[in-house]
């Protein structure tokens, strides 16, 4: 059973709203033209959605993981490009308050939690790298001590989403110039002490409005300005099977309104002619076994996350191949849905002005499978289940 505190229900009812009324409104002129999704991010940050999951005594919200990831949802379900950048921002917030140092009450991260919190400040993530590509695990750039107390780094990042657009940077290096691909840590960077270059343009086929061309990042920043656990740890624990449920939250909304376009357009056409037989009724049908399947997913998925908080289990081999599967699943299976729902409204789906639109829908569902290659995952998968002992 869902419990949502008070907290979370009020949260809830602010970001439908903004998805409602301001996201939705948008959402094809964000794709049309390839731009940030303005509106709704200042609706959220007016609402103080940015800081969320930030815990009360930091000054957020401490609202649930299981709250943010129905928001991914909702907002998901009215522009894509505005439920990815949400995702993206709180998986950095999650993993961020996941790895606080409890003895550091005063540390650098406590304290920009609390700016995230009173500024509504949008963290964007710099982890593919030009060189190892979407493997998180291992990095190229590395972190190096300055003569001066001071550390800086400068990495050739591939993609970047609303990095123009972000307050700061969560970047993932070598801790040192001596140390190895895998040896890594994540650091914290604000916009005034770092800078991006870009590199190349944005105009891809769908996310559209997520804004991600690739950059050259450089950077100057304090030692403190690095996450303290170890970065293998905050991969497995937080990073990755967080992005897998936030990603695939906002992939079943995308998937969601695909389809309840497509069933607008049957229901439409069964007025029309009224006992008459619907052969577009038998699609849809399909259609909503393949949305059951990838809502089951998901929401399991998170389930089993809430469930799993013991930090034992979640280095396990199962855990990690639990949450690589959820990504795999979803991102197959999104696209899936939306190609369904457009076989069922045929040429009134596939045209871009229609109230049964859902070429959009497709186009962002397609970008599910790059974001991190599945194949990189089936890579990883096929030399976990070599060796692990359950699965
Ligand atoms: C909309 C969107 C937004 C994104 N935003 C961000 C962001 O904000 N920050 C960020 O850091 N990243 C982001 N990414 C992720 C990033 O773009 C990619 O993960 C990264 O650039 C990888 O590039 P690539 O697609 O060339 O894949 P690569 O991982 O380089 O792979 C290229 C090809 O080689 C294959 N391949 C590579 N390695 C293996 C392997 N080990 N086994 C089998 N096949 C393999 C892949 O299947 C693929 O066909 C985003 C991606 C998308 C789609």
């Amino acid at each position: 059973m869902t419990v949502l505190t008070d907290q979370d229900a009020a949260f809830l009812a602010d970001v439908v709203e903004v998805a409602d009324t301001i996201a939705k409104v948008h959402a094809d002129d964000v794709d049309r033209n390839a731009r940030f999704p303005v509106e709704a991010i200042d609706a959220l940050r007016e609402r103080r959605a940015l800081s969320a999951f930030v815990p009360t005594d930091l000054g957020g919200d401490g609202v649930s993981l299981r709250a943010i990831a129905t928001a991914c949802f909702e907002l998901g379900r009215r522009c894509g490009a505005s439920g990815m950048v949400f995702a993206m921002h709180q998986i950095q917030v999650v993993t961020i308050v996941r790895h606080l140092d409890p003895q550091g009450a005063d540390s650098f991260f406590h304290e920009h939690l609390r700016a995230v919190a009173s500024e509504q400040r949008l963290i964007a993530s710099v982890t593919s790298e030009v060189g190892t590509g979407g493997d998180m695990g291992r990095s190229v750039a590395a972190l190096t001590p300055g003569g001066d107390g001071t550390a800086s780094f400068e990495k050739q990042a591939p993609t970047v989403s609303y990095g123009a657009y972000a307050d700061d940077l969560l970047t993932t290096l070598r801790a040192s110039p001596e140390a190895g691909p895998g040896d890594q840590v994540a650091a914290l960077t604000r916009n005034d002490q770092h800078t991006l270059e870009q590199k190349g343009t944005w105009d891809p086929l769908g996310m559209r409005g997520t804004c991600s061309p690739g950059y050259v990042v450089r950077a100057t920043l304090s030692p403190d300005q690095v996450l303290a656990a170890p970065f293998a740890t905050i991969m497995t624990e937080s990073m990755v099977p967080v992005s897998h449920i936030l990603w695939s939250h906002l992939w079943l909304g995308v998937a969601t309104d695909a389809f309840d376009r497509a069933r607008a357009f049957v229901r439409a056409a069964a007025r029309q002619k009224p006992g008459e037989p619907i052969p577009a009724a038998l699609r849809l049908s399909h259609v909503m076994s393949d949305l059951s399947l990838l809502r089951a997913e998901v929401r399991g998925a998170l389930d089993e996350f809430l469930a799993s908080e013991d930090r034992e289990r979640m280095a396990t081999m199962a855990f990690a191949l639990r949450f690589n599967n959820l990504k795999l699943a979803a991102s197959e299976q999104a696209p899936r849905v939306c190609q369904g729902a457009l076989t069922t409204t045929g040429i009134v789906g596939f045209k871009n002005d229609t109230p049964f639109s859902v070429g959009r829908h497709l186009r962002d569902a397609m970008s599910a499978c790059l974001m991190v290659a599945n194949d990189r995952i089936h890579q990883t998968n096929a030399g976990l289940l070599l060796i692990a002992k359950d699965v």
